[in-house]
């Protein structure tokens, strides 16, 4: 489908969807709060670390960030927009460089650095993904605790 908005149009539109409902930010933190009980400390929305993660769990050495499938082109749902490309194709390819040097960066750091999409949070695949995401923690937990 043909993307009928302009640039700043399509910015405006894509932060009011990301600003309403829950966030798929939110629905991380539940999830993995209750995959991982209360008595560990989890941080969100991490301004001192590169990329800004959603969430750090210091004592698994590890960030998680949930995100956009539009700005972080999910391999799913990441699309170029058919109208205005020279705007977004070189904005697209900016921002998944970025994350690729913010994933070296936080690894260099020695953190595990995981990424879900905003598609994982859809209420029809939310059970699926704090299911994996719990198995994951309990994996990491493990291979920590080696
Ligand atoms: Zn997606």
């Amino acid at each position: 489908m043909a993307d009928i908005f302009r640039p700043r149009k399509r910015s405006e539109i894509m932060s009011r969807i990301r600003s309403t409902g829950t966030a798929p930010e939110r629905l991380l933190f539940r999830l993995v709060r209750e995959a991982i009980g209360g008595r560990r400390r989890i941080a969100r929305n991490v301004r001192t670390l590169p990329g800004q993660p959603d969430i750090l769990i210091p004592s698994f050495r590890l960030v998680i960030f949930a995100h956009g499938c539009f700005y972080h082109n999910c391999p799913r749902h990441g699309h170029q927009p058919k109208s205005n490309r020279q705007y977004w194709s070189p904005k697209l390819a900016k921002n998944a460089q970025r994350d690729l040097q913010n994933t070296r960066k936080l690894r260099a750091l020695g953190y595990a650095v995981w990424r879900l999409w905003e598609h994982d949070f859809k209420p029809s695949r939310l059970e699926a993904t704090g299911r994996l995401l719990k198995r994951r923690l309990e994996r990491r937990l493990l291979y920590l605790e080696e």
